[in-house]
């Protein structure tokens, strides 16, 4: 019996009908040694073409609808790759998450993976036929189709490796391994030969969109190693587990970077005890996710409590913050949607200290001004403005030796 291994292969990947037949001959290969179970994304641009179909009817589709639409992207790379795969002399067959059984939660665009039935990928596997599955995608308690938000297939991809219980679960895309920041916007950044799951869960959850941080969520919860490697070039990649082997970490590992943010402040709030949670519960309640959150020390009774959200439910929580869902009084509502958010990660922080003077200490020297900061055992995350954003990721890259 050959080792199962889960195999995702990105928009990038999977962009051309000639990416497809290079991906088939990667998945051929594989199957000489490994028994591959593939998850695939929609051919790249292509959900972002579907979006803008649906906003050319309305700016604000009905959720339900736009799942239904978003899930074709996939369905048409998964029907296209098996059928590659046939031609290659294999057997494959393509699945929808419908035809896994793969349940979520109802929260259209956003929706979380509750369980898998791995009865049909058993059975294929069994039949020795490479399953082909669509990613982002699930189906709601009713049958309706979800998805699991931007760079879901991630997600798709890990949970299905943790319930199939696979060696490894292998991401193939458009960069050849994890990098100390987006090679992309930082060409010195280097590559990185492995690095823990709960380093890269921090950096994920701060931006590095090279893994959705659910998929990030299932690999911590569930140990399963990933590989994330380039679908363009032969290479080892990055190994992402729970440990690493070497002898000296570096104190830190990468830094991640946001400009999809608002920062809402609200001016002048009565300090009274449930303050917070008469703010942050009603947008918690419309499944709002809130990052940073900040409340300053109140003077003659008054104080001043600022959150960042992303931009996409910028409009939802304005709404909400300006209704009589909230019960606290307050003075001044300040939006703010030019902020970057940069965060500095590494498990090395846990036994150094100064890390964060030398963050402040280098954007000083740059001239770049902290709006407001948050930390934890193994990140510090940075919020100024976006205009500043790329210099201060740049001069924090030099200044930590990445
Ligand atoms: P795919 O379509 O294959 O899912 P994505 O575009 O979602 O690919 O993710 C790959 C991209 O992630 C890269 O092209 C790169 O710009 C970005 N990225 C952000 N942070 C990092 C990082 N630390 N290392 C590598 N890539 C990163
Ligand atoms: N196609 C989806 C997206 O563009 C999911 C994915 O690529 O992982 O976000
Ligand atoms: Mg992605």
């Amino acid at each position: 019996m050959k080792n199962i291994v889960v195999q995702k292969f990105g928009g990038t990947s999977l962009g051309s009908i000639e990416r497809i037949k290079a991906v088939a001959k990667t998945i051929k290969k594989t199957s000489l040694n490994e028994f591959p179970i593939i998850v695939v994304s929609a051919m790249s641009g292509e959900t972002d073409k579907l979006i803008n179909l649906a906003k050319d009817i309305s700016d604000d589709p009905a959720e339900r609808e736009l799942d239904a639409l978003l899930s074709t992207g996939e369905k048409v790379s998964a029907a296209l790759l098996a059928m590659t795969l046939q031609s290659l002399g294999l057997k494959a067959k393509s699945f929808s998450a419908a035809q896994i059984s793969m349940r979520t939660t109802s929260n259209h665009s956003k929706a979380k993976i509750i369980d898998i039935n791995i009865d049909t990928i058993q059975a294929s596997i069994d039949e020795a036929c490479i399953p082909v599955i669509t990613g982002f995608q699930g189906i709601n308690d009713v049958g309706d189709v979800t998805t699991l938000g931007r760079g879901g297939s991630d997600t798709t991809a890990v949970a299905i490796a943790a319930s199939i219980k696979a060696e490894r679960c292998d991401i193939y895309t458009d960069v050849d391994g994890i990098y100390t920041t987006d090679p992309n916007l930082v060409p010195e950044a280097k590559k990185l030969r492995s690095i823990t799951t709960e380093e890269m869960l921090e950096l994920s959850g701060q931006g590095a969109k090279v893994m959705q941080v659910r998929a990030m969520e299932f690999a911590n919860r569930y140990d399963v190693p990933i590989r994330v490697l380039s679908s363009f070039k032969e290479g080892e990649g990055t190994l992402i587990t729970k440990e690493i082997s070497s002898m000296e970490q570096p104190i830190i590992t990468g830094i991640a970077m946001q400009d999809n943010q608002t920062k809402f402040t609200l001016h002048g709030v009565e300090d009274t005890p449930g303050n917070a949670s008469g703010i942050l519960g009603p947008i918690g309640d419309a499944g709002i996710d809130v990052d940073v959150i900040v409340q300053n020390v109140s003077v003659s009774g008054k104080t001043d409590f600022t959150f960042t959200i992303e931009n996409s439910d910028a409009k939802k929580a304005q709404k909400i913050l300006e209704s009589d869902l909230i019960k606290v009084n307050y003075d001044k509502l300040i939006v703010n949607n030019e902020i970057g958010k940069v965060s500095i990660v590494g498990v090395g922080m846990r036994s150094q200290s100064g890390v964060a003077s030398i963050a402040f200490k280098t954007l000083a020297e740059n001239n770049i001004n902290i709006q407001m900061i948050s930390t934890s055992e193994i990140k510090i995350t940075l919020v100024i403005s976006l205009k500043d954003m790329n210099l201060a990721v740049k001069s924090l890259h030099k200044a930590f030796n990445l």
